[in-house]
């Protein structure tokens, strides 16, 4: 028996590969960036294949690190991207277009036509979603009708849909020679096509969106084994054993098990999620439904979700676009250059704004500026922008579940900013709380993947791994903290209503 676990961890900006022994510790990593290619304002690709070689070269990193063969490695899980949409052929493995990633906004007119009369909310009682280009669905939707030929192709049976964990696992598993088409609950559950109480395919809504259901991979559980990793691989014949979209991964390395459990991941974008077992909750205060994650036969368990989509991709933006940092930790000096903002609040509204809000109308504003106002206030509304809109959706959180977070548990690549991750708990009133292991979404992945196995016997088992790093005590006066989210809400509504028919 192998005394590892490899997650594969295909990100928005980077794919990694890391081992994890039976405490959950990690033993070696890989790791690769890929490129963000953007066509057009709104538009946001990744290149699949690029992807696909990035991760068998992740996935050797990672083994030749820690002097590892397939043979120490008991399974293999794969947490993803979730929502980024890649078509391809089956029969040559070759994508029909780029990968459209989640964050990208050309499916609007989509989203309009099917929404109609009835309005963004037409499927939310059966898939727990608006209508919105977030989600994969409408990208399907785009591919076919706008790629030629891939409409007739798709008909005649050639074309396959998966999200990056079905299009990583298809590969692995041997492509055009017997690749497994499979996704799990949780990256089904952000479609737009899932019913989250049968957990299968709607066709109703398929047709709707005139995507073939033969494209449509097959819904399973988080935790089992869907194939084996084929002969040219170096995990040779190891099994694949757990899927998780990358926020349910995150939930189930934080080990948030449990009903009323939650975590928040700093990464691309944010995403708190909220755990409400079995029962699924339908949001009064514009939060998602979504699978949490489903262990083989057990039951689904559900959960609330705020997703914003621009965190730490507004950091990346200061470094790349506005070239005021060199690499994103230096956000934090800037942003320390001085003592407040200065009355400068950055409503990063690049694709719309999502939860709580859900207004695509809206574009990014920096508003508050007066001669005073400098690159340091800059760095730091954009760090406080962060902690401002995960408030407003823990507020929706708390009036959704009707009781209050008492702490909030952090992951991602953000939470090593000591900075931010203070003035989060000051603008929340309650305690930020991170891990030893922040790699919490390839930790999850591994977990399930280890518990269909039998690597680790029981979730008591993994709860036990859980450590606490890091604890940031809210110290701002309650007046303070009013004032401040007052003033961020005055300027989300100066973002609002900017996109008009002449505006993209
Ligand atoms: P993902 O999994 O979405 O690719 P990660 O969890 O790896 O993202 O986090 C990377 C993000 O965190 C990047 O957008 C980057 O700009 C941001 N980031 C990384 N380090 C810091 C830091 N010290 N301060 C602020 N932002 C950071």
């Amino acid at each position: 028996m192998g005394d590892y676990i490899l997650a594969i961890d295909q990100g928005t900006t980077s794919s990694r590969a890391i081992v994890f022994d039976k405490k959950g510790s990690i033993v070696s990593v890989g790791q690769k960036e890929h490129e963000q290619i953007f066509p057009r304002p709104g538009w946001v690709e990744h290149d699949a294949v690029e992807i696909w070689r990035n991760v068998q070269e992740v996935i050797g990193l990672a083994l030749s690190r820690a002097d590892l063969t397939r043979h120490h490695i008991e399974a293999v899980g794969i947490t993803n991207q979730r929502e980024t949409a890649v078509v391809w052929d089956r029969r040559t493995g070759e994508p029909v277009y780029h990968a459209i990633v989640w964050q990208d906004t050309r499916t609007q007119a989509i989203v309009d036509r099917l929404a109609g009369d009835e309005g963004v909310d037409r499927y939310a009682s059966i898939v727990g979603l608006p209508l919105a280009t977030y989600f994969a669905g409408t990208k399907i939707a785009w591919i076919l009708d706008n790629v030629d030929g891939a409409r007739e192709r798709a008909e005649a049976g050639d074309l396959l849909f998966g999200t990056t964990d079905t299009w990583v696992l298809w590969n692995l598993t041997g492509g055009t020679d017997g690749g497994v088409h499979v996704t799990d609950v949780t990256n089904a559950s952000r479609t737009l096509f899932m019913d989250l109480e049968t957990l299968e395919w709607r066709d109703d809504i398929l047709a709707d969106f005139g995507v073939p259901r033969s494209m449509m991979p097959e819904i399973r559980s988080s935790s089992e084994v869907y194939g084996y990793a084929e002969d040219s691989s170096l995990l040779r014949e190891t099994p694949i054993a757990g899927i998780l979209g990358d926020q349910q991964a995150a939930t189930f390395g934080q080990a948030a098990f449990a009903k009323g459990e939650s975590k928040n991941t700093y990464g691309t974008g944010n995403f708190l999620i909220f755990n409400t077992g079995d029962e699924i909750v339908r949001s009064e205060n514009g939060l998602l439904t979504t699978v949490g994650y489903k262990l083989g036969d057990q039951p689904a368990q559900y959960a609330l979700e705020g997703s914003i989509a621009v965190t730490g991709s507004l950091i990346q933006w200061l470094r790349d676009q506005l070239g005021i940092i060199s690499s994103a930790p230096e956000v934090e000096e800037l942003a320390r250059g001085t003592e407040d903002n200065g009355g400068v609040y950055f409503v990063p509204a690049f694709s719309g704004l999502y939860a709580p809000y859900w207004r695509p109308d809206a574009r990014g504003a920096i508003v508050g500026l007066t001669r005073y106002a400098n690159k340091h206030h800059i760095a730091r509304a954009a760090l406080e922008a962060v902690a401002f809109q995960t408030r407003d959706v823990l507020d929706a959180v708390n009036a959704d579940a009707g009781v209050e977070l008492s702490e909030l548990r952090v992951d991602g690549g953000m939470v090593a900013n000591d900075t931010l991750m203070q003035f989060q708990a000051d603008v929340i009133g309650v305690p930020v709380v991170r891990p030893v292991v922040a790699e919490t979404t390839a930790l999850g992945a591994a977990y399930a993947a280890g518990l269909a196995v039998g690597f680790w016997s029981s979730l008591e088992e993994v709860q036990d791994n859980w450590q606490e790093d890091s604890r940031w005590e809210p110290a701002m006066a309650e007046d303070e903290r009013e004032r401040q989210v007052r003033l961020w809400r005055k300027a989300v509504t100066k973002s609002m209503d900017w996109v008009d028919d002449d505006v993209k």
